[in-house]
């Protein structure tokens, strides 16, 4: 029996992997999560029996081991244990926590040769040049689970090795597609929470309204699939059906359609190159009708534009552009900022960003923390 190892279990994306691994008949071997929700690891661990169970917060990792103090399951806090965590035996990493928080596990799983089945997309838009190099070094697999660059990968299967290609990175546009900038000033959480397509956590929810996630996906992109930005076109599509595409140079456009769930890119992440039957409803293309593609308004989604331009320039910038959102994020869902201030606290701390070309990982979280602090002294 193949065993996974799942870091953020208890998000949107882990609760989805572990039904993934039911089905198809894979083992736990570890699971790790934040600590806000202990009855869930709880009932985790005792339905799924890991070995190992990492909790980053402390205390919450102490109340979990008094609870699971009948059961065979070790329990134990901090971010040391989530890196332990990472490097267990297993037969893959699942990487599903939320943000930066994701980048020294995904390293510490490529240091202990694990291949990896990333969501974590930030580990790539923050980490990039030094993951992908420690991952070829290492002769360790990143399998994309964000369903745009599974599509993508999913597309370039049967590509010769070398084949000159465009991306078309479709986006659903969110739940303000077509609104003025005027419209959006009046913007609250709950309204930005309600995503028309995909039932997500809440940090990509708020990503997905401003775009950013975009701009995340497009950073992710360019290191996932060694392309330049400039060979990535972003297409709003507003169905969520086909999930992206590629263009060779003979005009030909490959594309991976289905419905929206996760389940799909999750599942084939695991079981690559295998297919296996999915809990997925099937996509019937005569109940869908119509497809459509848009251009996205950058002028009105601004960290879309950001993302593109950090990406281009290359060194810290894309790790600015993230910690300056991770931390807008926050503070829009506490409602100490407005949504459009998102976009604009994102573009100012990336323009202040001190940049560098050649970094390391210590430089990323320098730059992360700096972006985060020029954020907050925005709005004292
Ligand atoms: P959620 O907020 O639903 O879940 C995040 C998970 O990470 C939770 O289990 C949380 O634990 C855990 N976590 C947070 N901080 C830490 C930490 N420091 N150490 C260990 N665990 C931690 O997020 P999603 O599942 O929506 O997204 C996860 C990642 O996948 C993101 O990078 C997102 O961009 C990406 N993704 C998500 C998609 C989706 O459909 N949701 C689609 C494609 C990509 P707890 O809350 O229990 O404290």
């Amino acid at each position: 029996m193949k065993k996974l190892t799942i870091l953020g279990s208890t998000g949107s994306i882990g609760t989805q992997a572990l039904t993934v691994t039911e089905k198809i008949g894979w083992g736990i071997s570890a699971l790790a999560a934040g600590g806000r929700n202990i009855t869930l690891l709880e009932a985790q661990a005792r339905k799924y029996a890991p070995e190992y169970l990492a909790v980053m917060d402390e205390a919450a990792a102490k109340d979990l081991k008094i609870k699971l103090a009948d059961t065979n399951v070790k329990v134990e806090g901090g971010a040391d244990a989530v890196n332990t965590a990472a490097a267990y035996d297993a037969d893959m990493v699942l990487n599903s926590i939320v943000g930066i928080a994701g980048l020294r596990p995904t390293v510490t799983a490529i240091e202990s040769g694990k291949s990896i089945a990333l969501a974590n997309k930030e580990t790539l838009v923050t980490g990039g040049d030094i993951v992908m190099k420690k991952a070829k070094e290492k002769g360790v697999s990143i399998l994309p689970v964000d369903s745009e660059h599974s599509a993508i990968f999913q597309s370039l299967m049967g590509v010769p090795n070398g084949n000159p290609y465009k991306i078309l990175l479709t986006a659903s546009g969110g739940p303000f597609f077509g609104k003025t900038k005027e419209e959006l000033k009046s913007i609250t959480p709950a309204d930005a929470l309600k995503h028309p397509n995909w039932d997500m956590g809440q940090k990509i929810t708020i990503d997905s309204a401003t775009l950013m996630n975009k701009g995340l996906e497009v950073i992710e992109a360019v290191h996932l699939f060694s392309v330049s930005a400039d060979n990535i076109e972003v297409l709003v599509h507003r169905q969520s059906i086909l999930h992206s595409a590629i263009e060779l140079e003979d005009g030909a456009v490959i594309g991976q359609l289905g419905t929206p769930d996760m389940a799909i890119p999750i599942q084939f992440a695991l079981t690559y190159p295998n297919r296996m039957p999915s809990p997925a409803p099937k996509l019937s293309l005569t109940d869908i009708h119509t497809l459509t593609f848009e251009k996205p308004d950058m002028n009105t989604f601004t960290c879309l534009a950001t993302c593109i331009s950090a990406i281009k320039r290359g060194g810290l910038y894309p790790t600015a552009a993230n910690g300056a959102n991770e931390k807008a994020v926050e503070l829009f869902l506490r409602e100490k900022i407005s949504f459009l201030q998102i976009g604009e606290f994102v573009a100012k701390a990336t323009e202040a960003c001190q940049n560098k070309k050649v970094f390391t990982l210590e430089d990323v979280f320098e730059a992360d923390k700096l972006a985060r602090e020029a954020v907050l002294s925005y709005i004292k």
